[in-house]
């Protein structure tokens, strides 16, 4: 179990749920690290004097810097104090950065022996086998705290072998946009997709649930994860977010886990895991949740999932490059440059420009995710 914990990504949705956690259970906070939000990072500098800081942006972690000059936590910046703060040495690191930029770090924590809970599925989707390798080189842990991960490792708890295991089954909420025809999203605005009905998020993930690119990116984790097929891992729309994810074994035995929408229980598992601890998360009540649903996803409408799950099948840097043209594309949108379905044909547009290989290195994922963005910028600008 986790004593020391480093948060990378702090200031963001999963991060400050994360210090909320690590502040609950005693855990020594040893690193925290942003990208430019400096108000919110000194904040916590202030509440859990980590040895280490970091702050992608130079500017910001220069300002941050001269703000906290009077405790006696160590300010680096840029990437490089990024890995720097992965590298602290702490029992786990949970990694809550958004996007690919999450990556080195990942790599860098494993490096340093820590355990990860991860969040940054990107780091997954993009990296897979590099990063499950040095895991295991070093015989380290990652651990989800995506909840329909963190659902099934629960749900797996007991699992005496893969042979037992038939299929797993993700749910979704399918987003705002759910019930809605093509059609009808073409002209979908920034604000309209950023209203998410059951889960508070940063804006990146928020809009991957509406073009629901955030099931597909799942899939993908769930299949590194778990070490399933695609083919074997299913997708169910449930509305209301309460079964977080399922197993099917051999003898048709179904294995879920339920809750109410609350990332501080996944976050929690994945650092007290094997053990279970009291949590401020509410309490399910079935009865006054009445009704759960469940439906299959418009798999039409919603083409990111199954060119997601293309992209594994295909391999190599096929992954790499969907989320690529994903994190390009979704900037894009938020920013106002291009509309709602131009991020399914930029994903699409992503297989065109891929290099077909079996085997890649950390540089060719590195190289596929620039190239793939400059592709994207320039078929949509
Ligand atoms: P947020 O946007 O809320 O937070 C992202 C964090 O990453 C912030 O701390 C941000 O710093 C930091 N960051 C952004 N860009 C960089 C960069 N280039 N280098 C270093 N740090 C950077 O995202 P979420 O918390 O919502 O999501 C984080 C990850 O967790 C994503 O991969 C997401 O898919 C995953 N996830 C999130 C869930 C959720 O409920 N939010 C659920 C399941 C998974 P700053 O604040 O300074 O910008
Ligand atoms: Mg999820």
């Amino acid at each position: 179990m986790t004593k020391t914990l480093a948060v990378l990504g702090s200031t963001g949705s999963i991060g400050v749920q994360a210090l909320e956690v690590a502040e609950l259970m005693g855990f020594e906070v040893q690193a925290l690290t942003a990208n430019s939000r400096t108000d919110i990072i000194e904040e916590q500098i202030r509440k859990f004097a980590p040895k280490i800081a970091a702050v992608a942006d130079e500017k910001a972690a220069a300002d941050l810097k001269i703000r906290v000059a009077d405790t006696s936590t160590k300010i680096l910046a840029g990437k490089q104090g990024v890995e720097e703060c992965a590298r602290c040495g702490a029992d786990t690191v949970l990694n809550s950065i958004v996007g690919i930029a999450g990556l080195a770090p990942t790599l860098a924590a494993i490096d340093a022996g820590s355990n990860i809970a991860l969040a940054n599925k990107e780091t997954l989707v993009a990296g897979g086998k590099i990063v499950l390798d040095a895991a295991e080189k070093k015989g380290i842990s990652i651990l989800p705290v995506d909840s329909e991960h963190s659902a099934i490792f629960q749900s797996l708890q007991g699992c005496q072998g893969k042979s037992q295991i038939k299929r797993l089954i993700l749910t979704a909420s399918g987003g705002p946009f759910f019930g809605k025809k093509k059609e009808e999203l073409e002209n979908v605005t920034i604000e309209q997709a950023l209203n998410h009905p059951n889960w508070s998020m940063g804006a990146k993930i928020t809009i991957d649930s509406a073009t629901m690119m955030n099931k597909g990116l799942e899939l993908i984790e769930a299949a590194w994860l778990f070490g399933m097929k695609a083919a074997d891992i299913d997708i169910l729309v449930h509305r209301q977010s309460i079964v977080h994810s399922l197993v099917e074994y051999v003898d048709n035995s179904v294995i879920a886990q339920l809750g109410v929408p609350d990332m501080r229980i996944p976050i929690q598992y994945a650092l007290t895991y094997p053990d279970r601890f009291v949590s401020p998360v509410k309490q399910l009540d079935l009865a006054q949740a009445a009704t759960l649903t469940f439906e299959k996803p418009d798999y039409e409408t919603f083409a990111c999932i199954n060119l997601c799950r293309k992209a594994f099948e295909m391999g190599g840097l096929y992954p790499a490059a969907v989320n690529a043209a994903n994190e390009k594309a979704n900037e894009l949108f938020r920013n106002g440059k291009i509309r709602f379905l131009d991020i399914p044909r930029a994903v699409e547009a992503a297989f065109d420009y891929t290099a077909d290989v079996s085997d890649y290195t950390l540089e060719q994922v590195f190289e596929t995710d620039s190239l793939i963005r400059s592709e994207t910028e320039r078929l949509f600008i």
